[in-house]
């Protein structure tokens, strides 16, 4: 089969893991019969150089109109000082909302080979990390009204959390579907204990749990899952929780799992059509420097095949190329430990590609 995929490179390191991911997605689909026809469009600080609009409208009708979406990173100092609606995470937004893509879902799996890099105690680590977080993509703070206004000290900003019990349940209801396919257990993380929203947050998930009796369902307290993070991360197994809470947590999970550079993400929604993207930045302190590492997007790519594109076979043979190019010892300088081989983006990425051959 042939299909139609829309990149959105964006800025900083973004153009050199979408290259390396789309190589990648070529060499698969020549193993396994497959073609792919790529369409770069423009989104984020090249998209406001170029067009002066964070998402031009034809970039979403592309996106639209393709099969699944990879996304490389957007933003950098350069676009730092715009104002918000011009800022480039404004298109990240705006392209989430414009596909429906309400449900962000970041597996945080802990490589065997990369132990060395886990920051966290030996003992800790050794009882393995598997989690996958599903983050509120289209809620919650990011989108509530906010503004500026007059208050009781002179000027003042405010950003309102707002969550439907429709909202919730949804992502909810994905999350148990996941867990289902895993260890059925789910943790759903709020501030139930301040906050109205996350009352209602908790009191919706109670209710759908209870069409999913074989899966155990239990409430943690947002700083609670802050810090159980790093104090015992191998009792996470599904967590479910909103846009800001899941943010934060799900950066602080690829931490603990060794780079922000492994760590994928799909979004996605109603349809097939998904946006697939790394879970890191734009690094623009190492941009165009052949430093970055590759592997979250090239995961990302292959969540694309399996959940967009009913390719789970070339998914797992690019999984197991990723696996074989660090058992045998290469590394990019963020996951490197003693006694690894350094490579570059472009090298790491010819190397799962010789993996696939
Ligand atoms: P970042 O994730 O870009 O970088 C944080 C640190 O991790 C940096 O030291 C960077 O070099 C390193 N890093 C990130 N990805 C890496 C990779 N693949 N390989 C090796 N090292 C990697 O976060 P930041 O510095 O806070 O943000 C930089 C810019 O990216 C900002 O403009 C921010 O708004 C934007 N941003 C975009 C997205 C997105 O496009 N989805 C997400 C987060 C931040």
């Amino acid at each position: 089969m042939k299909f139609n995929i829309a990149v959105i490179a964006g800025d900083g390191i973004g153009p050199e893991i979408t290259k390396v991911t789309t190589d990648v997605l070529e060499a698969a689909g020549a193993k396994f019969g497959h073609g792919f026809k790529f369409t770069d469009v423009l989104m984020g600080g090249c998209a406001i150089d170029k067009t002066g609009v964070p998402l031009p409208d034809e970039t979403i009708r592309i996106c639209k109109d393709s099969d699944s979406v990879l996304l490389g990173a957007v933003g950098g100092p350069k676009w730092d000082t715009l104002p918000g609606h011009l800022r480039p995470e404004k298109g990240l937004l705006g392209i989430r909302a414009a596909l429906g893509l309400y449900a962000n879902i970041r597996p945080a799996v802990l490589f065997p080979s990369l132990i060395n890099a886990c920051p966290l105690r030996a003992d800790i680590a050794a009882r393995g990390i598997d989690m996958v977080v599903y983050r509120e993509l289209t809620g919650g703070m990011y989108f509530g009204e906010r503004g500026m206004r007059e208050g009781k000290y002179g000027a003042e900003a405010y950003d309102t959390e707002a969550y439907s019990k429709f909202e919730v349940e949804r992502i909810a209801r994905l999350a148990f579907e996941c867990a289902l396919t895993r260890k059925k257990h789910v943790i759903s993380i709020d501030k139930a204990n301040v906050l109205d929203s996350s009352r209602l947050w908790r009191a919706t998930v109670a209710e759908v749990a209870k069409a999913y009796p074989g899966v155990t369902c239990e409430n943690m307290l947002v700083d609670n899952a802050a810090m159980q993070l790093v104090k015992n991360p191998s009792q996470f197994d599904v967590i479910v929780t909103s846009n800001i809470f899941g943010d934060i947590l799900s950066d602080e999970a690829s931490m603990v799992t060794g780079s922000i550079g492994m760590l994928p993400s799909s979004s996605i929604g109603d349809s097939k059509l998904g946006l697939y993207e790394p879970i890191h930045g734009s690094a623009p302190d190492i941009a165009g420097k052949d430093l970055a590492n590759p592997i979250a997007t090239v995961l990302s790519a292959a969540m694309m095949l399996e959940s967009s594109l009913g390719l789970p076979d070339a998914a797992l043979a690019i999984r197991r190329a990723i696996d074989a190019a660090l058992l045998k010892g290469f590394r990019t300088g963020d996951i490197m430990s003693a006694g690894c081989t350094p490579v570059g983006c472009k090298e790491m990425g010819g190397l799962i590609i010789a993996g696939l051959k």
